[in-house]
């Protein structure tokens, strides 16, 4: 289950209006530039299928950050 003290406990994190994680929609970063998110602690309760999608978006986000 998404943890929802996550988003009030991390120094840093950008919380959305929902009380879950702030994201850019593209890359699935967060305001913490080496944090990436998706799934249910984006987008408050949703689907297995949604959250899999987020994790490839996620994914390639992290792979074009790292790569610079
Ligand atoms: C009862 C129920 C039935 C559902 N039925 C369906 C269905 O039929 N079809 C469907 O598509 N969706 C269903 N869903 C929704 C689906 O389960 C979620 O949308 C999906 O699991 C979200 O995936 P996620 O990876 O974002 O989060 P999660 O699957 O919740 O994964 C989050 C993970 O983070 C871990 N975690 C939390 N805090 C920490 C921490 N501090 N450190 C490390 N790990 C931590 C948790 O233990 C968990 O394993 C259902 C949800 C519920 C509650």
């Amino acid at each position: 289950m998404a943890n929802p003290l996550i988003p009030s406990t991390t120094p840093g994190l950008q919380q959305s209006k929902n009380g879950g994680v702030s994201i850019d929609p593209v890359t699935g970063q967060t305001s913490l530039k080496s944090v990436f998110a998706g799934g249910d602690i984006v987008r408050g309760a949703a689907t297995v299928i949604l959250a899999m999608g987020d994790g490839r978006t996620a994914s390639k986000g992290m792979h074009q950050f790292m790569m610079g």
